[in-house]
């Protein structure tokens, strides 16, 4: 049974396969492998996706509807003709049109689907993303991210090197930077940053103001019509100043003057600096989360249209003194990556050996109360567990205490965000724990996470006097797996809910530590006392990458310490 990629775009959709000769694009029924991201009624009522509806944004902008991936998983709804349609709506029509396409192609049903989301999409907009593919009839295996599958689409072409990417991916109203490191065939994703409202139709929008502007006229008093028309020309004018450096066009306005609109390329990048800004933070912070900088980067890979931009391109460059790649249509790449991710699945036999592995891509934690006076707390406060970027799948663990004497009850309330408040961040669920009544002592609890690549939280809180542990298991995408599928999985995780410190290898380099300390005496005592200090400090940190680099980096040390040892 085939199992598709699809690459769900802002501004256009993909579907591909994972073919015995590699990933391969899927035409639609007009012979495009882009299908506009637009979905629209006809006259008489008939629901029209791709490119019939995007024809139709202009001449019928109240029935049809584009652009709506960027309120996925909001209250955001449109009305066409007598139907309310929410974000997940519009898009499962989307991936229904795709589903049929790739049905008619292959010559036999398609069910299964990987689809892409960017890096930076939170829980509420996966699940809606993963709803869309339900409502459409398909069973969304696993969400990629976007950045994810660039790499992967890149990472095929180059299995046995060793090279830092940095994918750079500027769609239509998403952008997305991520930071992987691909080894020995394994991909990893160091991190990932991004803006969900920031993309190249902003571009078009700065255009369009800017001719609104030179032809003097109010949009929002303008027609819907012609204000669509000219949003349409800034677009067509914003694509062509890609490989020209001035572009004109006549335009008819309301009162059916015949005028004239140019723009040159350096106009263009005066207009678009304030968004130029806006690209360069994300771009700086997932260089700053994967510890690097931008000298440590080997290749910058460019993903959606928006990077055909010349402004853009010469950003990036001047940001890292390298030229970016893009020897696969920068439209292609992420359906391409998705479509790998679809054999992975399937376990094709031709990707047996590349491994990949992931991040999440937002801190998971748990509220807290903190003292802000003596015995007078104050709750609301969010306690990271697992932080943003961090490696998946992984599990960590952090020791709390009862906040009173005495206390019975304990309800563990758990979120994922980035604010230091639980109230600005997204409620995942909560565990009641019955404590031991104890007047004389705080009560001590250990709360595990563990997180799975398919995107199921596991929470256990052991309390350490009873030893009694509660479980919560929260799901990323409920029903994508049974119960017994779940626990089979985290089963297999059960070797990861072991603080480092306790495991075999970490356990022995520190008793070889120690030992070198004891045979040692004077300055080289002191320095291996500061290798001790030092990975005891990586330890606590539980990152199992750190903690490989740091034991890497000392061992030679160590050695040549153990080599010279005076007893
Ligand atoms: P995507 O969501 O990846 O399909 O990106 C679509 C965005 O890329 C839209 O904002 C397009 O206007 C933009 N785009 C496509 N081709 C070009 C081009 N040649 N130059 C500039 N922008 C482009």
């Amino acid at each position: 049974m085939n199992i598709v990629g699809i690459d769900l775009g802002t501004t256009n959709s993909l579907i591909s396969v994972f073919t015995d000769d590699g990933p391969e694009l899927i035409p639609n029924a007009l012979g495009d492998f882009l299908t506009p991201s637009a979905v629209g009624l006809s006259g008489k009522g008939q629901v029209l996706v791709g490119q019939a509806a995007k024809d139709r944004l202009v001449t019928h902008p109240q029935l049809t509807q584009s652009r709506f991936k960027r309120y996925m998983g909001t209250n955001w709804g449109q009305k066409l003709g007598r139907k309310h349609y929410r974000a997940e709506d519009l898009s499962a029509l989307v991936l229904g049109s795709l589903k049929a396409d790739a049905e008619a192609h292959l010559g036999a049903p398609v069910e299964r689907a990987i689809i892409s989301v960017p890096a930076y999409f939170n829980d509420v907009q996966r699940k809606a993303t993963m709803a869309a593919g339900q409502i459409a009839g398909l069973k969304v295996e696993r969400l990629i991210n976007e950045p994810t599958a660039a790499a992967l689409a890149y990472g095929l072409n180059d299995k046995d090197g060793e090279s830092t990417f940095l994918v750079v991916d500027l769609g239509g109203g998403t952008f997305d930077v991520s930071i992987l490191e691909m080894f020995d065939g394994v991909m990893e994703v160091r991190a990932s940053a991004g803006d969900a409202f920031l993309g190249g139709e902003d571009f078009t929008d700065v255009v369009t103001k800017h001719f609104a502007e030179k032809l003097d006229v109010n949009l929002d008093k303008f027609s819907a019509k012609k204000a669509a028309m000219l949003r349409d020309l800034a677009d067509q004018a914003k694509a062509k100043l890609s490989s020209e450096h001035e572009v004109s066009f006549k335009f008819i306005d309301d009162k059916s003057n015949e005028q004239t609109l140019s723009l040159t390329r350096n106009k263009f990048e005066e207009l678009t600096e304030g968004l130029l800004k806006k690209l360069r933070h994300p771009i700086q912070r997932a260089v700053m989360d994967a510890g690097l900088r931008a000298e440590n980067i080997d290749q910058v890979v460019l993903v959606g249209g928006a990077t055909r931009m010349p402004v853009v391109r010469s950003l990036i460059a001047r940001m890292f003194k390298t030229f970016p790649v893009h020897n696969i249509n920068p439209d292609h790449v992420i359906a391409m990556g998705a479509a790998v991710q679809a054999g992975l699945v399937s376990r094709h036999s031709a990707l047996d050996d590349i491994v990949m592995t992931d991040v999440c891509p937002f801190t998971l934690g748990t509220e807290v109360a903190i003292e802000i006076a003596r015995g007078q707390h104050e709750n609301g406060h969010f306690q990271p567990i697992i932080e943003r970027n961090t490696v998946i799948p992984v599990s960590r663990s952090v020791r709390n205490a009862t906040i009173h004497k005495g206390q019975t009850q304990l309800n563990l309330r758990i979120f994922q965000g980035e604010a230091p408040r639980v109230n600005n961040n997204v409620f995942l669920g909560q565990v009641n724990v019955s404590i031991p009544k104890n007047n004389k002592e705080h009560e001590a609890v250990d709360i595990r996470f563990t997180y799975d690549v398919s995107g199921v939280l596991e929470v256990l809180v052991e309390v350490l006097s009873t030893k009694e542990v509660s479980r919560l298991v929260i799901e990323g995408n409920p029903g994508a797996l049974t119960k017994s599928e779940i626990d089979a999985r985290f089963k297999e995780l059960d070797k990861l809910k072991v603080h480092p410190r306790d495991e075999t290898v970490n356990v022995a380099f520190t008793a070889r530590l120690a030992k070198a300390y004891e045979n040692h005496l004077g300055d080289t005592r002191a320095e291996i006392q500061h290798m001790i200090t030092v990975f005891e400090a990586v330890l606590a940190r539980q990152n199992k990458h750190e903690i490989t680099e740091t034991r890497e980096e000392i061992e030679p040390h160590l050695k040549a310490f153990e080599d010279r040892s005076i007893f």
